[in-house]
């Protein structure tokens, strides 16, 4: 108690570098808990300049199988996805399955207010900086903390906290055409992606986003995959691109998320997973956690417990896709049509990791046997 009966609030500041997912996700949870942070966005507007539909994949954020369910009671945070997707086809070179059921939620991700960061921001009444490029080191004198929410490996480099996984480059591009719009397709096809995937998702029933991830290459190299892509499928035939994109993406982990009084959130700590590069739901689950960290006090390694479980799992998944043949694509798609296991690979209370780990693991050894057999052959 001060002089004249006044009496001294403690007031936390609190600065978020990036209103981007994690860095928003933060804000209003710090918010709800009565701090209201500095947001520094570099851009001067909310969103993304490479127009994009990306999905929440019930596979990679189970046990929560309705990410956006468990988002809006678990963590308080509300999104409106785009559609449900009911079905996945998994295509090889030579061979396709799909799947249907539950499977996850399309999400718009580019400038206009449909967008998720722009849905995330109209939940958030601090002020958002502007066109402010910043560096933790410019703000932690000012600030009780710091939460590195810059979707960006850079930082955590800087730091000598991350460790990478998986270095890609993503090419993008929008499509009209016909197309099925709960329909997820997934190529698998490791000469065009080393080890990644190429996904459609639809806008609608006439336009989609066809997005070609490819690992460990240059960004010279890229354009070279993506029409050695559109050929081989044919898609130009059936399609009329209407515009295209660039973007690297890393997915890598952090040994800590949080260095004195620096927190590292979404992508920056290390929340893409490993096995197929998703972020957004880790970004919002990390963001929220930090928060509640910041405001309560607890460990955010404990906060964070769950999903960094979950990311080492699926770690262990890297290392197939990476050796997997485009015959061991095949053979997988075919194992997976085996009755009843193609559900049982999406649904909740399976171990998928295991799962996919044993069909991978099966299918090389198989076709090692072949190889060898091939040669005592001749
Ligand atoms: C093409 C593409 C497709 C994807 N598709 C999917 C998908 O389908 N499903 C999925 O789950 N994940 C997907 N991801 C991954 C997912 O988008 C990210 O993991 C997630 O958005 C990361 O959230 P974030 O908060 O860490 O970063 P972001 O949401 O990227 O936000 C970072 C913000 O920080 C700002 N910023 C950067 N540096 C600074 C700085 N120094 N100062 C101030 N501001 C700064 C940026 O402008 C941006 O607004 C995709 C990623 C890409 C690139």
């Amino acid at each position: 108690m001060c002089k004249n009966n006044v009496m001294k609030v403690f007031v936390m500041k609190v600065a978020i570098i990036g209103a981007g997912t994690s860095g928003l996700s933060c804000a209003i949870e710090l918010e709800r808990n009565g701090i209201h942070p500095v947001i520094f966005e570099r851009n001067g507007f909310i969103g993304e300049i490479q127009p994009h539909v990306s999905a929440f994949l019930g596979l990679i954020t189970r046990p929560a199988s309705d990410p956006i369910k468990f988002m809006d009671k678990i963590l308080g945070i509300k999104l409106k996805p785009l559609n449900q997707f009911r079905k996945v086809i998994h295509y090889s070179p030579n061979n396709q399955v799909a799947v249907t059921g539950h499977l996850g939620y399309f999400t718009i991700r580019g400038m206009g207010e449909n967008d998720v960061k722009n849905q995330l921001r109209a939940q958030v009444k601090s002020q958002v900086h502007f066109s402010s490029f910043v560096h933790p080191e410019d703000l932690e004198n000012e600030f009780d903390y710091v939460v590195v929410a810059d979707g960006n490996w850079l930082t955590p480099t800087r730091y000598g906290i991350w460790q990478e996984i998986m270095p890609t480059w993503v090419k993008g591009g929008i499509f009209e055409g016909d197309f099925e719009d709960h329909t997820l397709k997934m190529w698998l096809d490791n000469e065009l992606t080393k080890g990644v995937y190429i996904y459609l998702a639809p806008y609608s029933k006439n336009k989609a986003v066809i997005a070609h991830v490819v690992q460990n290459i240059e960004h010279e190299e890229l354009n070279d995959y993506w029409h050695r892509f559109l050929k081989s499928r044919e898609i130009l035939k059936k399609y009329n691109m209407l515009e295209s994109w660039e973007l690297p993406h890393h997915a890598g982990t952090v040994t800590t998320p949080r260095v004195g009084k620096i927190y590292f959130a979404g992508a920056a700590g290390g929340g893409a997973e490993p096995f197929l590069g998703f972020g957004q739901f880790n970004a919002v689950v990390s963001g929220v956690m930090i928060a509640r960290s910041i405001a309560q006090g607890t460990d955010i390694n404990l906060l964070l417990k769950d999903v960094n479980k979950k990311s080492e799992e699926l770690k262990t998944l890297r290392p197939l896709m990476n050796a997997a043949t485009n015959k061991d694509f095949d053979r997988l798609m075919t194992i997976m049509k085996t009755p009843g296991l193609r559900t049982l690979v999406y649904r909740t209370d399976i171990d998928i990791i295991k799962l996919l780990s044993t069909g991978l693991k099966l299918v090389s050894a198989e076709n090692k046997k072949q190889a060898s057999q091939t040669k005592g052959g001749k």
